[in-house]
């Protein structure tokens, strides 16, 4: 099942090449939100281990294609969501770090003053690991004991081995 799912998955993905600078390969994945919304949560639940899920307290969402995913988990599932944001939009107290990207640089930021949580940190696609290192980070500064990294798609050569595991429905 999980097999017939990727692969439909995958047909729905936009490549775009040179987007958004010259030797990029961007995967669009919106086709994917607006046809397949429900395969996608099914999947990313499958990617996952037997057991985690009731591990965790709740998921930690990066800005901004993390929160559809994280949302729709969170409805599915009704546990609760951290998010990390671009700098500026979270009021005090709150902590950031800067990260390089595979196109340029970005600021993330995470809210102090929280109980600690056990979390799985959403994202869409897995690049660099700039930003979900970055998000891993700024997790356990905050206390928060990091469970594992869910995303849609990891293009594991991209990036160098993770700190905590990585679940993912497709791979690049
Ligand atoms: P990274 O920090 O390099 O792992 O990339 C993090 C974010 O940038 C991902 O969450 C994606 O939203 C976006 N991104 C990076 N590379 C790509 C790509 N080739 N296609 C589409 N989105 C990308």
């Amino acid at each position: 099942l999980q097999n017939r799912r990727q692969h439909d998955l995958w047909k729905a993905i936009r490549t775009v090449p040179d987007f958004p600078k010259p030797g990029i390969d961007f995967y669009d994945i919106t086709p994917l939100l607006l046809d397949h919304v429900d395969e996608v949560i099914d999947g990313m639940l499958a990617a996952l281990p037997e057991g985690l899920l009731e591990q965790i307290d709740c998921f930690v969402a990066v800005e901004a294609r993390g929160f559809v995913f994280a949302s729709l988990l969170s409805g599915r599932l009704g546990k609760g969501m951290v998010l990390l944001r671009k700098p500026g939009k979270l009021p005090p107290p709150v902590a950031n770090k800067s990260y390089a990207l595979e196109y340029g640089s970005d600021t993330l930021e995470i809210q102090g003053g929280m109980a600690p949580r056990k979390v799985l940190l959403v994202d869409d696609i897995l690049a660099t690991g700039g930003t979900l290192t970055t998000a891993y980070h700024l997790c356990q500064e905050a206390g928060h004991d990091v469970a594992g990294v869910l995303v849609l798609l990891d293009l594991v050569d991209l990036h160098k081995p993770f700190p905590v595991p990585v679940y993912t429905v497709l791979e690049g």
